[in-house]
């Protein structure tokens, strides 16, 4: 077995703020191997995109963060800044939901991905990064010509495959994707998404793909974990996971999607009732329980462990 690229020991991440501390991420743990792929799923608010932030230490100067995060062996928290610009792009690389706003608006599209590769210098000259430019926006369905392009002149699928080709251009072991294609029509994020499955297997490349679609990440990832409050509440195989969930929240996540073809679930959504808490005010005992369907007195005593549900899964229910 390769060594894990990607881990989280215990991580917790609180915000301070006017209002008092908020607890965004309260205890997560999570690995990804070497060329695995793991879908974190959950409502906004649930702590997802804070996850994102904290592996590549991206996060405001409010957020505390403890536990450890292991990035390609290397402890994020423990790195001084060299040590950390260092593993940005080259062990982890991020590719944001909204391209316009992640890119440089008055940037040639060609400058923008050979910039991390001449600042690593994973590249010797600046003739060496056009090369690697022209062949990364080629790899991701751009012709190379487009490189003078600036970002206004391109769509909005093409500026978002731009993002993937700088996030890949440092060859990173880990690529984290949070909502990488909400913000584009359904044929674009199919084919974009396509293209992010083509890349992954051709270079082993460990994936951590954030996104409230469950059915998205069945299809794209081998694991799936299912966020609520801050928390991990479900985690195993995609398939199983969403096939057959363990958690009643996750029940009702995988129930919200309408089926194509199925008239009922259009119009009728059996999906979750109520809004999540107040990270600031969760209840007592399982933060899930005003909303569960299944819940029972003694759901407001304890918030309940990740516990064993079947082969590789866990789920954090006192009915499990
Ligand atoms: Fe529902 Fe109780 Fe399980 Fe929480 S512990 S998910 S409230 S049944």
């Amino acid at each position: 077995m390769s060594e894990p690229v990607l881990v989280l020991e215990d991580l917790r991440v609180t915000y301070r703020t006017s209002g008092g501390a908020v607890p965004a991420v309260r205890g997560v743990s999570l690995e990804i191997p070497a060329g695995g792929s793991l879908g974190l799923a959950g409502e906004s608010g649930c702590g997802k995109s804070t996850i994102a932030g904290a592996v590549l230490r991206l996060l405001p100067g409010t957020a505390e963060v403890s536990g450890r995060v292991l990035l390609a062996g290397k402890d994020v928290y423990e790195l001084k800044p060299g040590g950390l610009r260092a593993v940005r792009w080259t062990a982890g690389a991020i590719v944001f939901q909204g391209a316009l706003h992640a890119l440089n608006p008055v940037q040639r599209i060609g400058d923008q991905i050979a910039e991390p590769m001449l600042v690593h210098q994973t590249v010797s000259t600046p003739k060496a990064a056009k090369t690697r430019v022209a062949e990364l926006l080629e790899s991701v369905g751009i012709p190379a010509r487009r490189a003078a392009a600036y970002p206004h002149q391109l769509s909005g699928g093409q500026r978002q495959r731009v993002l993937i080709a700088m996030a890949l251009a440092c060859d990173p072991q880990l690529l984290i994707a949070d909502e990488p294609t909400t913000a584009l029509d359904v044929m674009v994020q199919a084919q974009v998404l396509e293209l992010l499955a083509d890349l992954r297997r051709q270079r082993d490349l460990a994936l951590l793909f954030i996104t409230h679609d469950l059915s998205l990440l069945t299809t794209y990832c081998d694991r799936l974990a299912i966020m609520y409050a801050g928390r991990i509440v479900e985690e195993g195989p995609s398939g199983d996971v969403f096939a057959g969930p363990s958690h009643p929240y996750t029940r009702g996540l995988a129930a919200a999607f309408p089926r194509i073809g199925d008239r009922s679930s259009r119009m009728a959504p059996s999906g979750l009732g109520g809004d999540p808490p107040d990270p600031a005010a969760l209840p007592a005992g399982c933060p899930f329980h005003p909303r569960c369907p299944l819940a029972r007195p003694e759901c407001r005593e304890a918030e309940p462990a990740l516990r064993i549900s079947g082969p590789e899964r866990r789920a954090a229910c006192i009915l499990v």
